[in-house]
């Protein structure tokens, strides 16, 4: 079976998911398909939000249509197709829509915040222990 049978060549859920919650980390909103600004904390202790995954049950249940994070042009609809991928920016390391095929980064919305790249701050971060979650599959496994 062929890669692109198994869906890796395109942004998964999971990845988009991931890029609207770093942001969200750094104050960027999120501008949802009746043009509603919305800015949930997407982390609380060692999961997403309540408010976050609500949030994302609305983007998904519209496909993500005119769906997209403050200061960028990729729909979150784009950014689900085949046609997007994710990446990290090249300067920040944060997670940035890039088109698939090419390796051009098309502009990692870092470009208006001022204040970062900032190592003196904590770095967006995942809401799972990747370690203990390691271990769950592992123990699901056996
Ligand atoms: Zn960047």
């Amino acid at each position: 079976m062929s890669p692109r049978g198994l869906g890796s060549h395109m942004a998964s859920q999971e990845q988009v998911k991931r890029y609207l919650a770093y942001w969200l980390q750094l104050g960027k909103s999120l501008v949802l398909d009746r043009g509603e600004i919305l800015q949930p904390r997407p982390i609380e202790g060692d999961h997403y939000s309540r408010e976050f995954e609500a949030c994302w049950q609305r983007i998904l249940a519209v496909g993500g249509e005119n769906c997209y994070l403050e200061g960028t042009l990729q729909t979150l609809s784009d950014l689900l197709s085949e046609t997007w991928d994710i990446a990290d920016c090249a300067r920040c390391t944060m997670p940035v829509p890039i088109v698939n095929m090419g390796v051009q980064p098309n502009g990692c919305p870092c470009f208006d915040l001022p204040t970062w790249p900032n190592t003196d701050l904590p770095s967006p971060r995942m809401p799972v222990d990747s370690r203990g979650q390691l271990e769950q599959i592992r123990r699901r496994l056996l």
